[in-house]
């Protein structure tokens, strides 16, 4: 089985990243190359977190700091799935580990949302970052028609407890907490 150290090492940085005292701009800045760095190999991923499900996409929690300042979930998605349209209320970064994740981003406008940019492609590598301040709301899928693709989703707090939205293109909302698919963690501990 191959060494977790890349993920052990990433909740280590991440966890002495948390405790300094600097603005999000400054913070995300800073947690980019954590992440690249996590990206550069994928075999670390236990198996059993890039588990696709042919009736919807996994959240599968790999981390959450203990005083909540964040939150790492491989997202695995089966072909052709998506999610709502949703915000998230704290700042995200977007990872994308193998296969590939489209994302659509939206706006408010007289009551409605509305999609801005066209529609993102992300490739394994590429990073993308939501946050209230610099646009929360988007729809993201898998990029492949016919095979699973897998994501690394950062997030400013314990995101499967958090109370955010759903939306619809009108504007209509609904509160969710997405909770997490698995009830374990990986061990980071192994070798
Ligand atoms: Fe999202």
């Amino acid at each position: 089985m191959a060494s977790i150290k890349p993920l052990r090492d990433f909740i280590s940085d991440m966890t002495v990243l948390a405790g300094a005292q600097m603005d999000e701009a400054a913070f995300l800045e800073q947690a980019r190359p954590l992440m690249q760095q996590l990206l550069a190999k994928d075999e670390w991923l236990p198996p059993a977190f890039a588990e696709p499900n042919e009736k919807s996409y996994r959240q599968y929690l790999l981390h959450c700091d203990p005083l909540e300042r964040f939150s790492l979930v491989s997202f695995v998605w089966g072909p052709g799935q998506t999610t709502p349209i949703h915000d998230h209320t704290v700042w995200g970064m977007i990872g994308v580990l193998r296969g590939s994740e489209v994302s659509q981003r939206y706006e408010w406008g007289d009551g409605a949302l509305h999609e801005t940019g066209g529609v993102d492609v992300l490739e394994a590598g590429a990073i993308d970052m939501v946050s209230p301040s610099i646009g929360d709301i988007h729809k993201v899928s898998n990029g492949l028609k016919a095979r699973p693709s897998v994501s690394l989703h950062l997030y400013g707090g314990n995101i499967g407890a958090i109370n955010r939205h759903s939306f619809d293109i009108d504007g209509a909302s609904r509160t969710f907490r997405s909770g997490y698919s698995s009830a374990i963690v990986p061990n980071i501990w192994l070798p």
